[in-house]
């Protein structure tokens, strides 16, 4: 019987093959991610979002380093599930974006003679999008949403070919080295299924993530969502992302 790596290099190399159509008759159905059917877990009971309340993040970065300790993030830049981004609007108009590390020791206070007409800081991850760009170029049915509505990677069907990374308009995945297989966000789902919170979210000081129900009119995000008035990055891309950000400067991107 084929290990999952010689399955994942025998896909591999089909895919390279010009006809797709030959990859696709290979790869059978959709693959289930084993929490989606875990004992005292129905998925079909929930539908995740995470609300991002740009005005309470103080840009401690903790959300980031919690996310590493927790998911087994490698510990170099550029691997992130999560990060921090720094937004400084100045006066002249001109706009600086910085995420030192992403963000996960904090941001030392910008020396510049200029004057700021504003800074903030912008949490970022995985959105979660209900029209995920990356499930749909996924040619082996590795990454998908699950019934639950989070979109998730079945290391196992993984072939590491990158097309997700390339088609996800918000720099939100990554290869691991480690396994060459995609890497991003699960929204903790490992957790989530238990009944916990996003471990970004647990550590949060200031209680600027939000995660919950959807569609439940009294979870905090429905709370939220009636509050405040939410918006998506990149809307004019039609992803339909279900992190939804408040006070969202127009300035981010
Ligand atoms: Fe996919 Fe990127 Fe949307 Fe996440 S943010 S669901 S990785 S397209
Ligand atoms: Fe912002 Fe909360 Fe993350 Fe700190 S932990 S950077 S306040 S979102």
């Amino acid at each position: 019987m084929a290990t999952t790596c010689e399955r994942r290099e025998f896909l591999l190399k089909l895919l390279q093959l010009p006809c797709s159509a030959v990859l696709l008759s290979v790869c059978g159905p959709l693959p289930l991610f084993a929490d989606e059917k875990k004992e005292g877990y129905d998925a079909g009971e929930h539908y995740y979002g995470m609300g991002i309340q740009v005005d309470k993040c103080i840009g401690c970065g903790r959300c980031a380093e919690a996310c590493k300790a927790e998911n087994d993030v490698l510990r170099q830049p550029y691997y992130f599930r999560t990060w921090v981004e720094r937004y400084v609007v100045y006066g002249d108009g001109e706009v600086t974006v910085d995420s030192p590390e992403g963000g996960i020791h904090g941001f030392s206070a910008a020396q510049s003679d200029r004057e700021v007409l504003r800074s903030f800081f912008v949490p970022k991850l995985c959105n979660h999008c209900d029209n995920p760009p990356c499930v749909q170029v996924c040619p082996v049915g590795a990454t998908f949403k699950s019934v639950d509505g989070v979109v998730l990677v079945d290391k196992d069907y993984c072939i590491g070919c990158r097309y997700c990374i390339q088609a996800c308009p918000y720099g939100a995945r990554y290869l691991d080295p480690r396994t060459k297989t995609a890497d991003k966000c699960t929204f903790c789902y490992h957790r989530i299924t238990k009944g916990l919170l996003p471990a970004c979210v647990e550590v949060c000081p200031t209680q600027a993530r939000v995660f919950g129900e959807l569609k439940a009119m009294s979870s905090p995000l429905r709370r939220l969502m009636r509050m405040s008035n939410l918006q998506v990055l990149k809307p004019y891309l039609n992803t339909e992302p279900k992190v939804l950000y408040s006070e969202l400067d127009r300035e981010v991107r």
